[in-house]
């Protein structure tokens, strides 16, 4: 099931995907996807009754310019991203492969739609992509093992973890400086649940300006998600909808000499296998703030 949400920021709605491929608006099911939908066994019931009642919901024009893709969730609780889960991005990046996976967490206001524009900070010259696959929590995880970590998995969907270089590195700890900015995490456009998705067979891709800069593949991250869920439920307890980024592939800005950072006016196009594509411009210094979500 390929799940969406719609509508002005703060005030999306729900959709779902159904099977003959048509989006529907889901609002009358009477729930938005956020942590007590995924508590309470959401997704199982969803899943009935979209299969009773998805075929006679609205249908949504995808391609209909007036139409805004939110994040696929509803803010949730916690954003924990993983650092240098690649050899290849560790390597460009002049860092070591890491024996235990690097954590750090990246605000949740950072969270935006798809295809809503990616704000430069103020005095920004280092803005960066990452391309990467996020895990989304279904059930409470707190100290699982790698072996029953997937059961605490709902799906899967797409994240663009924007990195201000210079703020994530140049000012002293920790990483979530340069990580944090609003617009900073665009999310989705679906969250597509676990049974559609065998997450270390994807292929990630980036493009800037019609350019290629990233292609990777999630067979060659260094710690899978079992081994990240259960890995990161030792430390903290994953709450359901609760979002883990699982680090980025090769081919970032900052590893190219002289490192292409994004200027305004730029476009960012990324896509995963199975988890649909997305778009971001770059929006201009002079540009005021998101909208409250
Ligand atoms: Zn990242």
């Amino acid at each position: 099931m390929k799940l969406f949400r719609w509508g002005a920021p703060g005030r999306e709605q729900p959709g779902v995907v159904i099977e003959d491929g048509s989006w529907r608006d889901v609002s009358r099911f009477g729930e938005d996807i956020d942590e007590r939908f995924f508590g309470s066994d959401g997704l199982d019931r969803l899943r009935a009754w979209v299969a009773k009642s998805g075929s006679a919901c609205p249908t949504i024009d995808p391609t209909s310019p007036s139409l805004r893709i939110g994040p696929p969730i509803v803010r949730p609780s916690k954003l924990v991203c993983v650092g240098l889960n690649y050899r290849d991005h560790a390597a460009e990046a002049n860092l070591p492969i890491p024996t235990e996976p690097i954590l750090f967490l990246k605000a949740t206001t950072a969270i935006s739609g798809p295809y809503d524009a990616v704000q430069l900070p103020a005095g920004s010259r280092k803005l960066d992509w990452e391309a990467e696959l996020a895990v989304v929590i279904g059930r409470r995880a707190r100290d699982v093992s790698a072996a029953s970590a997937l059961d605490h998995v709902a799906g899967y969907c797409m994240h663009n973890d924007y990195s201000e270089r210079e703020l994530q590195l140049e000012h002293g700890g920790q990483w979530c400086k340069g990580k944090s900015h609003d617009t900073f995490s665009p999310l989705g456009p679906w969250l597509v649940t676990s049974d559609e998705v065998d997450p270390h067979r994807l292929e990630i891709c980036l493009s800037v300006n019609g350019r290629q800069m990233q292609r990777g593949s999630t067979a060659t991250m260094i710690f899978d998600v079992a081994a990240l869920v259960s890995y990161i439920s030792r430390f903290m307890t994953l709450l359901p909808g609760d979002v883990i980024s699982t680090g980025t592939p090769a081919g970032v800005a900052l590893g190219r000499t002289p490192a292409p950072f994004l200027r305004p006016g730029d476009v960012v196009q990324l896509a995963i296998t199975g988890l649909g594509e997305a778009c971001q411009r770059v929006a201009p210094l002079e540009a005021p703030a998101g909208e409250e979500p």
